[in-house]
């Protein structure tokens, strides 16, 4: 192809925003000829490469911006180690109809049986999805929204709350809330109600904090995975003495 040509398609490339393709024509044009391919299946190539990258950067850009601990998935999860566990409760809410219908999601449970992990799972699976996520730990939300309040920017901070369309609150009853701290809280949940859906973790029973939050309720009842490795470590030492 000549010179003028291809100087001519990445600058149109790049006016269309589409900078993949900017960048990997000689690549396209390569694989073009080596696969002998006709307009259509080069047509194809070019558009769902485009739409590959376009889709890639938006998920990582999703995920930075989602302030997630981990990516961890449902594949990574061992239900097997939670025979309580419904997994098709679970491979339920990762269909996401419950985030297309701006419900809630309430995974209760012990500490180190994996609410969180499911919790992050799933955002992942939203992320990726195309909706917008954003976690944080109910005890933090508390306290960006108690500073904000005081330096007068508290409009301004429940923003980060409300903008997302899957807020993930981790850790919700740890710390018993103050008064003006529950009423912060509130104002999240009542504002985001039937706008978009909240995920929330929390080691407290349903019926120990109402039913503020809850349409979904998954309870984990089983033993800690983190103690799992501990006790098998205990396990074969007691084994060698
Ligand atoms: P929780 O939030 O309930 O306290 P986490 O989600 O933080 O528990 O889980 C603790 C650790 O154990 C994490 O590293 C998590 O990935 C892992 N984990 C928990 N349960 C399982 C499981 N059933 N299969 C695989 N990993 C698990
Ligand atoms: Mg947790």
């Amino acid at each position: 192809m000549s010179e003028l040509v291809s100087t001519r398609i990445r600058s149109t490339a790049g006016k269309l925003g589409l900078p993949h393709l900017a960048e990997a024509i000689n690549e396209y044009i390569r694989r073009a000829g080596e696969g002998k391919m006709g307009y259509l299946d080069f047509l194809d190539l070019v558009l769902s490469e485009e739409l590959a990258v376009r889709d890639d950067r938006r998920i990582r850009q999703g995920l930075r911006l989602s302030k997630l601990p981990h990516h961890k998935t449902l594949d990574e999860y061992d239900f097997s180690f939670q025979p309580d566990l419904d997994p098709h409760k679970v491979k339920d809410l990762a269909t996401l109809s419950f985030v297309e219908a701006k419900a809630n999601a309430a995974l209760l449970g012990p500490p180190g049986v994996g609410k969180t992990h499911v919790t992050v799972a799933l955002a992942v699976a939203a992320c990726r999805a195309g909706y917008s996520i954003y976690f944080t730990s109910l005890d933090d939300m508390v306290r960006n929204l108690r500073a904000a309040e005081a330096a007068g920017r508290l409009l301004n901070k429940l923003g980060t709350y409300l903008r997302p369309s899957v807020l993930v609150v981790d850790e919700v009853g740890y710390q018993p809330l103050e008064r003006a701290e529950a009423n912060l809280v509130f104002q999240v949940i009542s504002k985001r109600y039937e706008k978009g859906s909240i995920i929330l973790t929390s080691n407290k029973t349903f019926s120990e904090w109402g039913q503020v939050f809850g349409d979904e309720v998954i309870a984990i009842n089983g033993p800690s995975y983190r103690l799992k490795n501990r006790l098998a470590v205990i396990e074969r030492n007691t084994n060698v003495a």
